[in-house]
């Protein structure tokens, strides 16, 4: 099967019922003038244009792909360790060597099987969206839930509204459908929002939190609830780690290196800001 139809399907399942709606139970609340339903109407689209601006940013944005290393200068050493110890936030984060990659995955790295590629704060792949979800793009995909949570009720609401006002019921078929639609779906959106909500809370990613990665100890990623909603919002994106050369001069570093410094991890400067990061320098 096409990895993109999972993709394709959510868009059209987002765009007809959108429009079904707008053609059908919009049409015929603008007509009842019993009621001003306009400034209503207004919201419930300035909401559907955010979903989808959201939905396709969260779908074409890098997520955060780490550039593989060059396999020709890569040399494949059998005795590299395949684990490195780092200290963050005064807390010991195992950081394990990524065979296909060739680097030592930098914190709150992981390598999506689907994409094949190593992700910096891997969430999860998505495939909805077909896309991984990781440091560039959480906060649109964070967006796109809220979003369509709301654009969700809004129209439920509003069918739900048309539906009871007519009878006999079957005469208005198209707004049943979409209250139908948006009744199988607003329990698990708010319930997948509800759980990004308790993530970020807490400072973890979905695969962090699956992994049960921190169950034993603290989280050395979480800066507070408070900081943790404010990083998500208002920090700037991460440059790219591929493209680069189109976007800037300066090519932004990889987090860790292993071949400037032989076997031994040199974490770059923007890392120690975000982590407070040292470098242990015993090998496990
Ligand atoms: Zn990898
Ligand atoms: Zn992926």
């Amino acid at each position: 099967m096409c990895k993109a139809f999972p993709f394709i399907a959510a868009m059209f399942v987002l765009i007809v019922t959108t429009g079904t709606f707008n053609a059908f139970t919009v049409r015929r609340l603008l007509e009842d003038k019993s009621f001003n339903f306009i400034p209503i109407v207004v919201i419930s689209e300035i909401v559907f244009i955010f979903t989808l601006l959201n939905f396709l940013q969260t779908a074409f944005t890098d997520p955060g792909v780490l550039q593989k290393e060059n396999e020709e200068e890569s040399d494949n050493d059998f005795h590299t360790p395949l684990f490195k110890n780092v200290i963050i936030n005064n807390m010991t984060v195992r950081l394990k060597y990524c065979d296909t990659c060739q680097f030592y995955r930098p914190p709150r790295t992981s390598h999506c099987s689907m994409c094949n590629r190593c992700i910096e704060n891997f969430d999860h792949h998505c495939p909805w969206v077909n896309n991984c979800v990781g440091r560039r793009n959480y906060r649109f995909f964070f967006c796109f839930l809220m979003w369509l949570s709301l654009h969700i009720v809004l129209t439920l609401s509003l069918c739900i509204f048309r539906c009871a006002t007519v009878r006999p019921l079957w005469s208005d078929i198209p707004s049943l459908i979409v209250a139908i639609v948006c009744f199988l779906t607003v329990f698990p959106i708010i319930g997948l929002l509800s759980f990004h909500i308790a993530l970020i809370k807490m400072g973890l990613t979905t695969n962090e939190q699956v992994t049960h990665k921190f169950s034993g100890s603290d989280n050395p990623y979480t800066h507070g609830c408070a900081k943790n909603f404010i990083n998500l919002f208002c920090k700037a994106k991460p440059l790219r780690y591929l493209g680069y050369k189109e976007m800037c001069n300066t090519k932004p570093r990889l987090p860790f290196f292993r071949r400037e410094h032989g076997y031994k991890l040199q974490p770059n400067e923007d890392n120690v800001s975000e982590y407070s990061l040292q470098v242990e320098n015993t090998d496990v």
